[in-house]
């Protein structure tokens, strides 16, 4: 390797060392992803190449062959990987292969230092493929010259460790990259040609450049998504799926359609196994291209395909997309539009179809990517019913951790039950230990549980499932039928007693409660607040004071619905007159109890201390 007499050190940035020393040190599994790593870089720099050449004038050596060639050298023990493709600068050596400007690869190493599967399938997707190269070599090095006309010929080389250099050439190196391993004792079998073969074979059938060894070309470029059905196997799915995702897990679901109608699509979309948001990771990129008759438009087109449908890895392809559309103009165009909503369709008709099939593995699915499916009913008011079919949730009538849908909760509706009846809170405990529920329960009917945070957004935007209103069950204007065969234990407190004490109670307890009235919902709690009609719900209140701690909250304000039955009402009435200053205490504590079990409560200090007190008050009584 000859090179000139200044070459430029530099170490690696921090974050390289990390992945480095993880690569190095730890990763043991199936090695031979290099190979498919480097070739994909490959492919990735002819098909940037491509799209350069169609906006710049002057492009260094624009005769060579776009294709990938790999060669090994049993002896010297190293295998060699050149491309034509866009090659790099001194500044894109330093940028690209010195430093991870990827956002989110922080959270990633984390996420990948701390999980006991320390897999080498993790290293493609978090975009850092090209150390792979340290798995199997001690030295590699980088030819590069940079397809614009004026560019150096360089050499980057490093042992992985230290860090890197760069140098000039000694000679006139031709466009691209050329990458040569010099291979660990241990790994010298990928200096075989063969085991070169049996390895492209394996992964690399669908790069779309001739993958060439020698004369020979290793694989074959094919459009699957045009065949039928019926000439594809699973394994060449998956491998596709591979491929195309630069994935090495298999796809949850597949969905293969062709349509004429309205326009011409072909699509090959894949759910993959892994949310990687929920790992921290940031936002996922979109990751279906856009194709036109086998030509690839733009691998990362947006507006090919809502942004909820970010999760989504694959192909659309269209004939009748003009294969000179430009990246802006794209998310303009009617045909892509049209695109968008057939296929956005297509595939929330597939799901729907899925869950019905199989509900465990839509439950999987719906645990991981759930949360695309409710952004998307918030932002996406045309496929917000389609969407809305493939929610789920438990209910009063699921076991915990049991999901259920619309759909379903409707068969098991009451006769005439023209509501859907929900609550939100926290976790299934809150919500079944609080007043609101009983009175639909007793009533036989299902209430649905709403437990993540997204949840309340979710509800100001979808209001009604197949013509039935979705109404909370913590609702003020909650109104249930009296005449129900309920029998509930007690008598009511006399009508004119009832309004002395409620106006007794909005005048005790001031601002804070907006009304004062009995109600017909609670059965074995004395109280129960509701949010009043301009309120905020608890929820809403909890996730403001999250995202901005600071912030002023308007002051809360709710309504108190009394159960005429209960004793302690019955004995409230009674203690107004007899006892006011004891009356006066239990009218507070009843409220704050109220809010507490609402998970409305906002200060406890009251709460405790006049709990005291009238633990006092009792064991005074009770001694007198
Ligand atoms: P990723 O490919 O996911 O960006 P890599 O670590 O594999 O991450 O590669 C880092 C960068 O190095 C690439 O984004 C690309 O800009 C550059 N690169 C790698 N291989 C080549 C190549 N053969 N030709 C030109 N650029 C390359």
């Amino acid at each position: 390797m000859a090179t000139s007499t200044t070459p430029e050190k530099r170490e690696f940035q921090a974050e390289v060392s990390q992945v480095l020393d993880i690569v190095i040190n730890s990763l043991y599994t199936d090695k031979e992803i290099f190979i498919r790593e480097l070739v994909s870089n490959a492919s990735d720099a002819l098909e940037k190449l491509r799209h350069t050449q169609l906006t710049e004038n002057e492009i260094h050596q624009p005769e060579l062959p776009l294709q990938i060639s790999l060669s090994a050298n049993e002896e010297e023990g190293t295998l060699t990987i050149s491309d034509h493709g866009l090659g790099m600068t001194r500044e894109e050596l330093h940028e690209n292969i010195g430093t991870i400007a990827h956002s989110g690869s922080k959270a990633f190493l984390k996420s990948l230092e701390e999980s006991a599967r320390k897999d080498s399938a993790l290293i493609g997707q978090f975009g850092v493929g090209f150390y792979s190269a340290f798995m199997v070599a001690d030295e590699v090095a980088v030819h590069s010259r940079s397809w614009r006309p004026d560019a150096e010929s360089l050499v980057w080389t490093s042992d992985g460790k230290s860090g890197y250099e760069i140098a000039e050439s000694a000679e006139e190196l031709p466009r691209g990259c050329r990458i040569v391993l010099k291979l660990r004792e241990d790994c010298k079998d990928f200096a075989k040609i063969d085991e070169v073969r049996r390895v492209l074979e394996n992964y690399s059938s669908f790069v779309p450049f001739p993958v060439m060894i020698g004369e020979e070309r290793v694989n074959k470029i094919e459009a699957i998504w045009r065949k039928k059905k019926s000439e594809i196997s699973d394994e060449e799915y998956t491998e596709f799926y591979k491929f195309s995702a630069k994935a090495y897990d298999e796809p949850r679901y597949r969905m293969h359609f062709s349509a004429e109608m309205p326009i011409e699509i072909n699509a090959l979309l894949f759910v993959p196994r892994d949310n990687t948001e929920l790992w921290g990771m940031g936002q996922m990129e979109p990751g279906v291209s856009l194709y036109c008759r086998n030509v690839l438009i733009d691998d990362k087109p947006a507006g090919l395909l809502p942004e909820w449908l970010r999760f989504l890895r694959g192909v659309i392809d269209s004939a009748d997309i003009p294969l000179n559309i430009s990246r802006e103009s794209m998310q303009d165009s009617s045909l892509v539009r049209k695109l968008n909503r057939v296929v956005t369709k297509r595939f929330l008709k597939f799901l729907d179809g899925e869950a019905k099939d199989d509900a465990d593995k839509f439950g999987e699915f719906y645990a991981k990517f759930g949360r695309f499916l409710k952004e998307g009913v918030v932002v996406d008011y045309d496929h917000r019913e389609g969407l809305s079919k493939l929610l789920r949730f438990e209910s009063s009538l699921t076991d915990p951790g049991v999901l259920t849908g619309f759909a379903d909760y409707l068969t098991r509706a009451k006769d005439g039950q023209d509501k859907i009846y929900y609550l939100t809170g926290t976790d299934r405990a809150a919500v079944e230990a609080g007043p609101y529920l009983e009175a639909l329960r007793s009533r036989g009917l299902e209430v649905i549980y709403f437990l993540e945070n997204i949840d309340e957004y979710l509800l100001q935007h979808l209001r009604e499932f197949d013509g039935k209103e979705l109404v909370s069950a913590a609702s003020a204007d909650l109104e249930l039928d009296s005449d129900d065969s309920i029998v509930l234990e007690g008598e009511p407190l006399a009508e004119s007693e009832m309004e002395a004490l409620c106006e007794y109670l909005k005048s005790e307890l001031g601002e804070q409660v907006e009304k004062v009235a009995p109600g017909s919902r609670l059965v074995s709690s004395p109280a129960a607040v509701l949010a009043a009609d301009d309120g905020m719900s608890a929820q809403m209140r909890n996730m403001m004071r999250a995202m901005n701690p600071e912030g002023e909250l308007p002051p809360q304000k709710v309504q108190l619905e009394l159960n005429p039955r209960h004793a302690l009402i019955h004995a409230l009435a009674e203690a107004r007159a007899s006892h006011p200053d004891l009356a006066k205490l239990v009218a507070g504590q009843l409220l704050d109890n109220a809010l507490l079990s609402a998970g409305m409560l906002e200060d406890r200090v009251d709460l405790i201390q006049r709990g005291f007190e009238l633990m006092e008050k009792a064991l005074k009584k009770s001694s007198e």
